[in-house]
């Protein structure tokens, strides 16, 4: 079991209580715990990207395109913990790679 390969940085958010940016993904509702992430490194990235392109989100291969290659951008996306593990499941990315 790998889908517990969480090991982003936690973005403490500013003292104003603004969000430095919004959950990119937002596939579930606000979870009660909030709290903003970013990608860690480029294996982070990576593996967050990648679960982009399956589900087509447009928000995030947006920033793919954005940025140099063989980069991540970190402080550009953000996204909760919760919302990333759901968008990064593996069990379900076969699901959709198969129904294509
Ligand atoms: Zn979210």
């Amino acid at each position: 079991m790998d889908e517990q390969s969480d090991t982003d940085n936690e973005v403490p958010i500013p003292p104003s209580g603004v969000c430095p940016s919004k959950c990119i993904i937002h596939c579930v509702q606000e979870p009660s715990n909030n709290k903003l992430i970013s990608p860690k490194d480029m294996l982070s990235w990576q593996s967050f990207l990648n679960a982009a392109k399956i589900r087509g989100h447009k928000a995030i291969l947006d920033i793919a395109d954005a940025i140099p290659e063989n980069s991540f951008p970190q402080e550009r996306v953000y996204y909760h913990r919760d919302c990333r593990s759901k968008f990064t499941l593996k069990r379900d990315l076969k699901v959709i790679k198969s129904s294509e």
